[in-house]
């Protein structure tokens, strides 16, 4: 698939990558990676069979509404839910794995309903029209279906929710449930699923992570829950990941929630043959707050916007 670049990759979307690089509590001390010039190609046969607690991997990358200048406290709204489901091929009777494989995609577009029109700025970013949300279900509606499919996939119990198996959501960076997904259940006033509240897997980090620790990638340390906030690493964006993993670039058109899907999908399977232990490395706070959420839930202060 050729890639195509959105016109709004300039100035403002290195801004906002500069926002989304720091993150809240990482703005002191961010030191560039030194992502090598020459990465020698490999042959991607050599194998490594880590032992891999997780069954299931569930990829995903949401697109949001947003306006020109708008950081990381906007009050965004869901647009697209796209979802990857990665599974080993083989896995031996205690946990060994490196292949893995796509199962299956879920995509849907969300009608936003705090701000139901797009800016003409999201649109260029995200390549998502008005007329696609205009006729998509809200998040409210949108969730059975997708629960529906999870279920299909045997991923969690259709009466219960419960899981039925270890799966953990892989995204590129933190920002997709503990922000995104937290904002949009906020105003749709909904709790946020047990099934989404835990087991995230940073994978920017864990490319991060095994770029540092590249002699001894098993070894890769990963922080803890409790830590994770405080440790200061630097971010690298997908182009950076799949050059510095040898991938082919990037596939696709950039911010648009199922491409960028796809290719942490190959970024994760790409980890997995070189190794690396994929488990779960972020902390998810359903009850985080930001100055737009008035005190009952649904409640959005127009003067903090
Ligand atoms: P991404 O996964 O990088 O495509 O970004 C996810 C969401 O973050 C987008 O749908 C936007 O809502 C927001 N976003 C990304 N880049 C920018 C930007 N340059 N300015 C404002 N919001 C952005
Ligand atoms: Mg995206």
């Amino acid at each position: 698939m050729p890639k195509s670049k959105s016109s709004t990759d300039s100035l403002n979307v290195f801004s906002y990558a500069f926002f989304k690089s720091l993150g809240e509590a990482e703005k002191p001390n961010v030191q560039p990676v030194q992502i090598p010039s020459v990465i020698k190609p490999e042959v991607r046969v050599a194998k490594k069979q880590t032992k891999q607690p997780f069954v299931s991997f569930l990829v995903f990358d949401v697109e949001a509404t947003c306006v020109q200048g708008a950081n990381f406290d906007y009050c965004h709204e869901i647009i697209e839910w796209p979802v990857v489901l990665l599974r080993w091929k083989s896995r031996t009777e205690d946990g060994r794995a490196s292949e893995l494989e796509v199962v299956d995609e879920f995509r849907t577009f969300v009608r936003p309903t705090f701000r139901p029109v797009l800016s003409a700025f999201c649109t260029s970013l995200t390549g998502i029209a008005q007329s696609d949300v205009d006729t998509a279900p809200t998040f409210v509606e949108m969730l059975p279906q997708f629960k529906m499919w999870m279920v299909k996939h045997g991923l969690i119990c259709p009466d219960t929710e419960k899981r039925l198996q270890r799966f953990t959501w892989c995204t590129d960076g933190p920002f997709d449930i503990r922000d995104f997904v937290v904002k949009q259940c906020f105003i749709s006033n909904i709790p946020i699923p047990e099934w989404l509240r835990s087991d995230v897997t940073d994978v920017r980090q864990l490319v991060t992570l095994w770029l540092q620790n590249r002699d001894s990638p098993t070894k890769v340390e990963q922080p803890s829950y409790r830590t994770h906030r405080s440790h200061k690493r630097p971010s690298l964006n997908l182009t950076s990941q799949l050059k510095a993993l040898s991938l082919a670039p990037f596939e696709g058109r950039q911010h648009s929630g199922i491409d960028d899907t796809r290719n942490i999908a190959r970024i994760v399977t790409e980890l997995a043959r070189r190794g690396v232990r994929l488990e779960p490395n972020l902390y998810i706070n359903p009850g985080r707050r930001w100055n737009w959420m008035g005190s009952r839930r649904g409640e959005v202060l127009e003067d903090f916007l």
